[in-house]
């Protein structure tokens, strides 16, 4: 394993809830071909905060770990996992202005005004409803609900870069950072972590660039740099949908049933994007650092369909 550089790194951080798809295996692919490209160490984090949906998928992030592996990737450290590190994310929590939430999330919709159309399609800004609460009427409503912590961000509104959208801004809302249960928040825990770790470039899917400012936003406030983002196109099913299990072979392991093996599996996923069909990430990286592919003008930011048109 190569150290991880003093420029800093770039990360893939999937959630070990169920085993990687083609769509996940794609952005993973992107992101250490950005990483290594940019001459950046790359990190792969197990995202397993939620203890009920990890426990109900056993085995799930040793498997991402060897299907990572077996598309070509290294990373430069052992991957740390997010449940071995709530005490580091209760540290940050505390140096935040944190205030409780005892709304539900009929409350949060019924409250909030119509979705934010600047951001993405339904979100809902959260309209800071119990920013407002007195001391007595918290301690009233403590009596009744455990409460979550949301940060108070009072209205600002923050700058990101995408390597692909160029600068977008975004209202920072008053963001959940500790649920109800005591589980620290993912925008919590993977800000925290991406600025612990030096990563410095977040290459992932296009889902979550709406998520950018925030995030962006909570490292600045926890004292990190804001890292580069990368984001990049989702994998849709032919019904139009995200990609899901219910759209047939779509991990590694199923379509090896149905006769393609990996190497077969990324060529296929490289062509998606126009660019060569590799069978591993290390053939497309040397295609990469010699200027025969140029990533930014290949076909990788768009939503992409699975299985391609004619497989
Ligand atoms: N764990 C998140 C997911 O699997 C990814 C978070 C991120 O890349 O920031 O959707």
């Amino acid at each position: 394993m190569r150290h991880v550089t003093s420029s800093g790194s770039g990360r893939f951080a999937p959630s070990p809830t169920s085993d990687l798809h083609v769509g996940n295996l794609r952005t993973a692919l992107l992101a250490w071909l950005f990483a290594r490209r940019a001459g950046l160490g790359f990190l792969v984090r197990i995202e397993d905060l939620d203890p009920q949906r990890v426990a109900a998928a056993p085995g799930v992030a040793r498997r991402h770990l060897v299907d990572l592996a077996s598309i070509g990737l290294d990373w430069d450290a052992e991957p740390v996992r997010q449940s071995e590190r709530w005490e580091m994310y209760r540290g940050a929590l505390a140096r935040l202005d944190t205030y409780p939430c005892f709304c539900s999330r009929r409350d949060v919709a019924e409250a909030s005004q119509a979705p934010h159309a600047s951001q993405g399609s339904g979100w809902r800004p959260y309209p800071g409803t119990c920013s407002r609460l007195s001391s007595a009427q918290r301690a009233e409503r403590a009596l009744t609900r455990p409460a979550a912590l949301r940060v108070r961000a009072n209205g600002v509104r923050h700058t990101v870069r995408d390597a692909h959208t160029g600068a977008i801004t975004g209202l920072v809302d008053d963001f959940v950072l500790m649920r109800s249960d005591g589980t620290p928040s993912y925008n919590l825990a993977s800000v925290v972590d991406d600025g612990v770790q030096g990563v410095t470039q977040v290459t992932r899917g296009a889902d979550l660039l709406d998520s950018a400012p925030r995030q962006a936003w909570l490292a600045r406030q926890l004292g990190f740099g804001q890292p580069d983002y990368v984001h990049v196109g989702l994998a849709v099913g032919h019904s139009g949908q995200r990609l899901a299990k219910r759209d047939g072979a779509v991990t590694l392991g199923q379509l090896a049933a149905t006769g393609s093996d990996t190497a077969a599996v990324v060529a296929q996923l490289f062509s998606t994007a126009g660019l060569p069909p590799h069978g591993s990430a290390s053939g497309m990286l040397a295609d990469v650092l010699a200027g025969r592919v140029d990533l930014e003008r290949a076909g990788i930011w768009e939503s992409w369909t699975w299985p391609p048109a004619g497989a």
